[in-house]
């Protein structure tokens, strides 16, 4: 321990976590200590690097880092990592992990990052399998190659990490290896510094692929095969046949801006803000804990509701604790739906609602699913789009309990179009329970409606607003 505490790089390292649990000879520590050295060189703040894996020996990285960092569950190190991003935005966020997880598990999750265009770093450590557990074949097992799960031979054509990164659209793209120390550190540095989704591949020898292929160094044949090139074409992105020469270097560094990123996205919507007058200040709210349920219909809204209502209440107070979870009947229009939102002073630990205390029913068919019980706290408040719901049902609830009706859906339909009849409850919500500020829920409208739509999903809001004053007057 105290020969570790000595290590160069020991305030980067948990040295509580050491030994480390990678097989003696295993070159991720090389990965690891290469990343610590490009946040050095780049001077960043380790307290502003977080670092996300999933599962596997080179997922194990974020548990050694002593920085912020996640270790997430199988192939969900992308999704967490994505989270982290959107929510800290001034964080530089990376994904450390192997090729079974990146590319297998969690591959439909390496696509989506290409084509959204986030700024996060994925550094896959390619070492043909699943080694954690024995050496299980996976994504890029080569052709032929012996693993626990094709004794006889892999009879799959493998999938190459670099043509799968170029497709999905990552802005910079490059390939090193663990034997390369100093090219792979370029590469990292440079992956770090590009502005959109950035993906490495490192080619690292396991021990268990040696020794169930019968090669005496994988190491020795990448410092045989490998070249580094100034600049690479198609053909250099083969790389599995290790019987030629492997091409390391970079095989995209596109300028910001090639691709749509998430912050121009956000500042045309900055821009809309100041057209329809939306300002608002975030403020300290005196919400304690609340249970907000919207239910109705699929096709009405009902969990871009839900996103509204906890988009709204976090612009209102950053550090109000928030949920929302929403449930399908029938994945189709016309099955019951309903969205959960917790907001709470206090972390959440569970994030269902269990008696709402604002019910809003955007129709019936949820309460008419439960024979027709309607679940609500007796204190509470129902809002009722009396053009959907049988107010027969409403009949049943208890006195104590605030009844609000408005005709939502027929507003919606003279006024705009049907599906904006979420938020004409929004409006009228906002106005009668004044739980939630009107330039926030504006501000969270605007934010979510689709190019073009602006308008009038604000100007339903403000109709439904409008509603909630004459209802207000009237009782
Ligand atoms: S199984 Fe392979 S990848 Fe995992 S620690 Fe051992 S040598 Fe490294």
């Amino acid at each position: 321990m105290e020969a570790i505490s000595r290590h160069p790089y020991a305030e980067f390292l948990r040295i509580e976590m050491m030994p480390n649990i990678w097989c003696s000879g295993c070159r991720i520590g090389r990965i690891k200590n290469a990343f610590i050295e490009a946040v050095q060189h780049l001077g960043y703040d380790p307290d502003k690097c977080t670092v996300v894996s999933g599962i596997g020996c080179s997922s194990r990285i974020a548990g050694y880092l002593n920085l912020d960092s996640i270790h997430a569950t199988h192939g969900r190190a992308i999704p967490t990592a994505l989270g982290v991003k959107l929510a800290k935005p001034h964080l530089k966020v990376t994904v450390m992990g192997g090729d079974g997880d990146i590319l297998g598990i969690g591959g439909n999750h390496f696509l989506a990052l290409g084509r959204h265009g986030h700024d996060i770093n994925v550094f896959c450590m390619n070492n043909y399998g699943y080694s954690m557990t024995g050496f299980q074949h996976g994504p890029t097992t080569p052709l032929g190659a012996r693993t626990i799960t094709t004794s006889g031979g892999s009879p799959y054509a493998p999938v190459n990490p670099v043509a799968v990164a170029l497709a999905a659209g990552y802005t910079f793209v490059a390939r090193s290896t663990s034997s390369h120390p100093y090219h792979l550190l370029d590469c990292m540095i440079s992956a770090m510094k590009n502005a959109g989704p950035s993906f490495v591949e490192i080619l690292i020898p396991c021990m268990l692929f040696e020794r169930r292929n019968k090669i005496k160094s994988l190491e020795g044949l990448f410092l045989e095969k490998a070249i580094i090139k100034e600049t690479l074409n198609e053909k250099d992105i083969e790389q599995t046949d290790f019987t030629k020469e492997i091409s390391l270097g970079i095989f995209r560094d596109a300028p910001i801006g090639q691709r749509p990123q998430l912050s121009l996205v956000k500042s045309a919507k900055k821009g809309a803000a100041k057209k329809y007058h939306i300002d608002f200040e975030s403020r300290a709210s005196d919400i304690e804990y609340m249970q907000i349920r919207m239910e109705g219909t699929g096709g009405q809204g009902i969990v871009q509701g839900g996103k509204t209502m906890i988009n709204a209440a976090m612009n209102m107070d950053p550090n109000l604790n928030s949920t929302m979870t929403k449930r399908y009947g029938p994945e189709m229009k016309g099955g019951s739906c309903l969205t959960d939102v917790l907001l709470s002073a206090q972390p959440i630990d569970y994030p269902f609602v269990e008696v709402p205390d604002l019910l809003l029913m955007m129709s019936d068919i949820v309460a008419k699913e439960r024979g027709g019980e309607i679940i609500v706290n007796k204190n509470g408040t129902i809002v009722a789009d009396e053009s959907m719901v049988d107010l027969s049902l409403l009949e049943k609830v208890p006195s104590t309990v605030k009844v609000f009706k408005l005709p939502a859906t027929r507003i919606a339909r003279e006024n705009f179009r049907v599906v904006v009849a979420n938020n004409v409850m929004m409006g009228f919500v906002c106005k009668v329970t004044s739980i939630i500020d009107k330039n926030c829920i504006r501000a969270a409208i605007l934010k979510s409606a689709p190019p073009g739509t602006e308008e009038m999903n604000l100007a339903a809001f403000d109709k439904g607003y409008e509603f909630g004053e004459s209802c207000n007057r009237d009782s």
